[in-house]
């Protein structure tokens, strides 16, 4: 390890778990690297407050989808920081239709930001973590990915596909002191949950024995956690709430 400050990519940063993750990694002293897309001014208030706390942070827009965009983001990154050593694969969407509905355009947008953009991105930070000897990688996968959710078939593929994925990088560069993990968050308070209409929020909840959605607080202290975990890799870490036992 180095004596600067640790450097982390987040991508999707502008809110939800990626807002509350760049906060929490700038808390515990890293350097950060605002993902965003589409939401510039957002992006750029977050980073304006971490700076008043002393943190260092870039802002960059990217689709994560888009190799070419990617690249151009970790170029910036290591322009600006001289490296990386954190990437959180936090980007996501859904587009839920039962299967039958479900249109070709719907499957392949989820697929490509959630699962081709957790690739590209992992892709471009491994030219760097290698050199380094050193990185943490953190997929947000999610819960759905175990329990398949009614008319999320393309999401449940995609998330499904992050930890079959998270496990094979796992084994590929543990050698370069490289570690990858996923974490599969149940349901959690943001603007994703809100999108699901309230007869199905409240079947939901349910089911969940802690008997209340999760903040993003919570997962960003598991994504903090995982980057110090050494020892620690090709695993999934469940924070649900008690939903999937
Ligand atoms: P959110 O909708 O608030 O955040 C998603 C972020 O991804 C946004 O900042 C958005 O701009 C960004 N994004 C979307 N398309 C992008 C693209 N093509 N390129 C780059 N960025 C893109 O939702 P959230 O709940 O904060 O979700 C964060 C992650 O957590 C997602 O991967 C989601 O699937 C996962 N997750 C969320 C929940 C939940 O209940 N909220 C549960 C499990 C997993």
């Amino acid at each position: 390890m180095h004596s600067e400050k640790q450097v982390a990519l987040i991508t999707g940063a502008s809110r939800g778990i990626g807002a509350a993750t760049a906060r929490v990694l700038a808390g515990a002293g890293f350097r950060v690297v605002l993902g965003y897309h589409h939401n510039g001014p957002k992006a750029e208030a977050l980073a304006e407050n971490l700076r008043a706390l002393d943190t260092e942070c870039l802002t960059v827009p990217v689709d994560v989808s888009d190799a070419v965009q990617v690249d151009a983001m970790l170029d910036q990154t290591i322009q600006r920081f001289g490296r990386v050593d954190l990437l959180v694969n936090n980007a996501g969407i859904i587009k839920d239709r039962t299967i039958r509905k479900l249109e070709l355009d719907d499957w392949y947008d989820v697929l490509n930001v959630n699962l081709t953009g957790t690739f590209l991105c992992t892709r471009a930070v491994l030219s760097y973590m290698t050199q380094q000897q050193y990185g943490r990688i953190v997929n947000v996968s999610s819960v759905i990915a175990h329990t398949g959710g009614f008319g999320q078939t393309n999401y449940a593929a995609s998330k499904a596909g992050v930890i079959g994925f998270t496990r094979s990088v796992a084994l590929e560069v543990a050698r370069f002191g490289i570690t990858v993990n996923a974490l599969c968050p149940g349901f959690i308070e943001t603007d994703m949950l809100s999108m699901v209409p309230q007869p199905v929020r409240d079947s939901i909840m349910q089911r969940i024995p802690l008997g209340r959605f999760g903040q993003p607080e919570e997962i960003a202290e598991a994504v903090l956690f995982l980057s110090r975990a050494g020892w620690m890799t090709g695993q999934c870490l469940n924070i649900n709430g008690g939903q999937d036992m």
